[in-house]
């Protein structure tokens, strides 16, 4: 049987030029054995799954599987760690750490997407203690129903700014213009003609609500001419006619999946990075994991990432978690940000359209 070539060297100086590895020892603790390996360019010695989710885990990683599927569920934190007898400041440790790769996989996968349609909506939260509610803004590539970006934080100009730009870099530049669905809110119209420019067509869909229900829809174009909007509408497969149900179902796939964002539910949101995080989790489960019930193709359903041919199937956690995250420039306007622009690629999971395995 021909042997397992040895990992790359997790450490940050070494994955840009990645050195010779080799087999160095067994470790054997109470848990398991596993074995180490040691690098030429640096002389450390790391473990096999260094850089995965599950380094130094002392529970089996199928419990830690468990924990995140649970919590993508709608269980609360509390409610996991009463089911799975684990205590609460575990499963929240445990959480970060998943969401931590969660949001490393994104970055690194969700590249290149071809956009014919894009709808992009602004989800309300309401956090414990704080007076501002928080947003959450959210964008979908209608044609593969992926989940290109989403963002936390207060209804600002920097923020919708952020937002349509991270959208924007990761699609693909395209022959025909993009339709771009938003709601009225004041600061799209600037933001999508500044970010996508004639690359798009731009319309609204403007509800007028009394007594919490919708009583009146505007439909308007914001940016482009009339005959735009109709080759637009003729390329998308979808929508005949300007709306945003597509986010809007997505976003009530989020609040139904997360506990902090159930309506009168007593499991509130602690704070902004507890939700970006338990949002990174659910993008991760949404886009790669869970067969999308609108993408049925025969008998068989497929995952919005598979239908944008990101990925050939659906994943799942163990996969995603146990894929090893190692330290490369990346140039995503909010991991810019985020991190000063320095984060991870996953290795092992080829990335379309670069030809590295980074
Ligand atoms: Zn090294």
């Amino acid at each position: 049987m021909p042997r397992r070539p040895a990992p790359v060297c997790p450490s940050p100086t070494c994955s840009d030029q990645p050195a010779r590895t080799i087999r160095h020892s067994i470790l054997s603790t109470r848990q398991r054995s596993q074995r180490r390996y040691r690098c030429h360019g640096c002389g450390r010695t790391f473990a096999a799954n260094a850089g995965t989710a599950y380094h130094r885990l002392r529970h089996p990683p199928k419990l830690f599987d468990q924990v995140v599927s649970l919590a993508v569920e709608g269980s609360s934190r509390a409610a996991t760690a009463r089911a799975l007898g684990l205590s609460p400041s575990t499963v929240r440790r445990w959480l970060a750490r998943a969401a931590v790769h969660a949001q490393a996989f994104n970055d690194a996968k969700l590249r290149e997407v071809s956009a014919v349609e894009l709808q992009s909506d602004e989800l309300k939260v309401r956090t414990e203690g704080r007076q501002a509610p928080l947003w959450t803004y959210t964008a979908v590539e209608v044609w593969s129903r992926l989940w290109l970006t989403s963002l936390v934080g207060r209804r600002t100009l920097r923020n919708t700014l952020l937002h349509f730009r991270e959208a924007r870099w990761r699609c693909r530049v395209e022959a025909g213009r993009t339709l771009v669905t938003t709601d009225a809110f004041k600061y799209n119209e600037r933001v999508i003609a500044r970010v996508f420019g004639p690359t798009c067509v731009h319309a609204q869909v403007e509800k007028r609500y009394r007594k919490g229900r919708v009583v009146r829809a505007e439909r308007r174009l914001v940016l482009g001419q009339d005959w735009m909007l109709d080759e637009a509408l003729g390329r998308s497969e979808d929508s005949k006619s300007i709306n945003t149900s597509y986010v809007e179902r997505l976003n009530l796939t989020i609040r139904r999946s997360l506990a902090c964002l159930q309506r009168k539910t007593t499991a509130m949101c602690r704070s902004e990075a507890s939700l970006r995080e338990q949002l990174e989790l659910l993008r991760c489960y949404y886009n790669f994991i869970r067969p999308h019930s609108s993408l049925k193709f025969g008998r068989k359903k497929r995952t919005p990432a598979q239908q944008a041919g990101l990925v050939a199937g659906p994943l799942s956690w163990r996969r995603i978690l146990s894929a090893r995250i190692l330290g490369t420039p990346r140039r995503s306007p909010l991991a810019t940000m985020r991190d000063g622009g320095r984060a991870c690629a996953i290795q092992g999971h080829r990335i379309r359209g670069r030809g590295s395995n980074s």
